[in-house]
């Protein structure tokens, strides 16, 4: 069937609720472990279908805003799912204490058991006013982002709209956007510093009303960290600090050479070549087609996992008027079925979606065996490492997109994932500081993140810009706002990533390929450091173990003469 065909209907919610609780007193009083499991099996039936009708409305309404029937059914969506996930506690409650645990145990894998618990331990109806707080502040933090009208050069932009002058050939240009980018945060400081303000103490009052120590703990339960701890990370933080950060300095330095720079201004930071960056050669059709060549060249699993996306249109690349913004990777249980969304804008970021989003996709067609559907995609650290490396397992065709340009490509590419670590691990070292001492007030937090910045990205220099010499960088992270402690997950996620390309770029490791696709096909059945040791990868919270692979990368860039970047 084509995604096109594909019908939709709004289900009868009462009924499916009536046979969910159903299923659920089936689970409670089963007097045979065969009753139990027919039940639970029935309800990820439910569960599975739930899933497809929902997505397959996200996924239209965001092909096509303008649609009203589409739009219509994803208020409708929106309106039910706090609802829905009120039936799924009540089937994790009735399986965790289910007589039958253990036959259930031998159906269910293993990281559901785990996942179901802390998903009660972070829930109590006495929390409900304080979640609906919670989430209006977040609200109101991204009201407040996209409110940003910014004057610049005779146009009116908003904060992403201005993203682009960061990398504008003229110094003139970069400075003054990025001064006027600060300018908002500052003219805002007092309201950003309210929303904030307000959600750390919410949020400890969430951890401390559900008996926790304080938010952190709350933090690791919520993001389903399964088998590791805030020591761990406190570890690998350092091992950052001490093994990449003096190799990014390093990176700077060579950029403000290339660029004919003293030193770097903050605004200077993303403008790589005076040639510009790697484009990708072609039309969007031709960047497809590309891509289909590559996934047929690359291995038998690819080339199946590409022709079933294009033969039944699971991909939707190119921009067009009324299609939302943004890209992403998604599932449909019932058909078995990925689907990638994105805006074709002809820069590089056209490739990532052949290689990031279609790793995820890749990733979640192997693991279209496992039925239940918590299990499906890992946790967030897990699902990065198979996006990240497919980039990485994804190099040996860049010629195809790139061509006299590719080591161009490959420099930004391998540099910049280099250079993303010591500002990820900031960002989750700031929260734990923030969190563990929920009474500073809005200016310490602002110190604190300042003392941090010296740490972590010491290149960062604001002599000139007060309000970011202060410390208000963090004001436009959504993710401290909106999803504490999401965001070491992407670095963790790019350390494991730098171990895949290491062992195919430099070490010719024959069995690459056979350990990606294995930890594909493992899905989220497994936690973390589970997923990491089964693709034969070193944990990145043992002492040491990024070191090798950081001084392979250092290497390889280096070895790039300056005169590959002249195209
Ligand atoms: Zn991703």
């Amino acid at each position: 069937m084509k995604f096109s065909e594909l019908e939709y209907q709004r289900p009868d919610l009462d009924l499916l609720k009536e046979d969910f609780f159903n299923q659920i007193s089936l689970i409670e009083k089963a007097e045979e472990a065969e009753v139990a499991l027919k039940a639970t099996k029935h309800i990820q039936e439910i569960q599975n279908t739930l899933g497809t009708l929902s997505t397959l409305v996200s996924i239209r309404n965001s092909i096509n805003t303008k649609d009203s029937f589409y739009e219509e059914e994803t208020a409708f969506w929106d309106e039910h799912f706090p609802i829905i996930g009120e039936w799924d506690t009540a089937y994790y409650r009735a399986v965790l204490g289910s007589k039958w645990r253990s036959e259930l145990e031998n159906y269910l894998p293993e990281t559901f058991f785990p996942m179901a618990e802390n998903s009660l331990k972070v829930f109590s109806p006495e929390i409900i006013p304080l979640l609906q707080q919670e989430n209006k502040l977040s609200t109101e933090y991204s009201k407040l982002q996209a409110s940003a009208e910014i004057e610049f050069q005779g146009q009116t932009y908003n904060l992403p709209g201005m993203a682009k002058f960061a990398q504008d050939p003229d110094r003139e240009v970069r400075r003054q956007a990025s001064e006027l980018v600060s300018a908002f945060y500052n003219e805002h400081e007092a309201e950003f510093d309210r929303i904030y303000d307000n959600l750390v103490k919410v949020r400890d009052q969430i951890a401390k009303t559900l008996g926790f120590k304080d938010f952190v703990e709350v933090g690791y339960l919520r993001m389903n960290r399964l088998d590791y701890n805030r020591q761990q990370v406190e570890v690998y933080r350092q091992e950052i600090l001490e093994h990449v950060v003096p190799v990014v300095n390093k990176l700077y330095q060579r950029q403000a050479d290339r660029l004919g720079l003293e030193s770097l201004k903050p605004y200077d930071l993303e403008y790589k070549f005076k040639t510009g960056n790697a484009m990708p050669q072609g039309t969007p059709e031709e960047i497809l087609a590309a891509g289909v060549k590559m996934y047929h060249e690359l291995s038998p699993e690819t080339g199946e996992f590409i022709d079933f996306m294009v033969d039944r249109e699971l991909l939707d690349l190119v921009t067009k008027p009324g299609k939302a913004s943004g890209g992403y990777c998604t599932y449909l249980p019932d058909y078995e079925a990925p689907f990638i969304f994105s805006n074709f804008n002809g820069t590089a970021a056209d490739v990532d979606v052949l290689t990031h989003e279609a790793g995820h996709a890749f990733q979640v067609f192997q693991s279209r065996w496992i039925q239940t559907p918590e299990c499906v995609w890992p946790t967030f650290e897990s699902c990065e490492i198979h996006s990240m490396s497919m980039e990485f397992l994804a190099w040996p065709w860049m010629e195809l997109f790139f061509g006299s340009q590719t080591l161009k490509y490959k420099f930004t590419h391998l540099s910049g994932g280099l250079i993303f670590l010591p500002y990820g691990v900031l960002v989750d070292h700031f929260q734990h500081e923030v969190y563990e001492h929920p009474e500073m007030t809005p200016a310490e937090r602002r110190a604190t993140w300042r003392r941090l910045e010296r740490q972590y990205v010491p290149w960062k220099q604001y002599e000139a810009d007060s309000f970011l010499d202060r410390g208000g960088f963090w004001f436009r992270q959504g993710h401290i706002f909106a999803s504490p402690f999401y965001y070491i997950d992407y670095t963790l996620a790019q350390v494991c990533a730098f171990q895949f390309w290491k062992r195919s770029q430099i070490d010719d490791d024959p069995s690459v390929w056979t350990d990606y696709l294995n930890i594909c096909r493992t899905g989220g059945t497994k936690s973390f450091l589970k997923i990491v040791a089964e693709a034969n990868l070193k944990s990145p919270f043992e002492p040491g173990s990024l070191v090798e692979t950081v001084q392979a990368i250092e290497q390889y860039l280096d070895d790039i003469p300056e005169s590959a970047f002249q195209a």
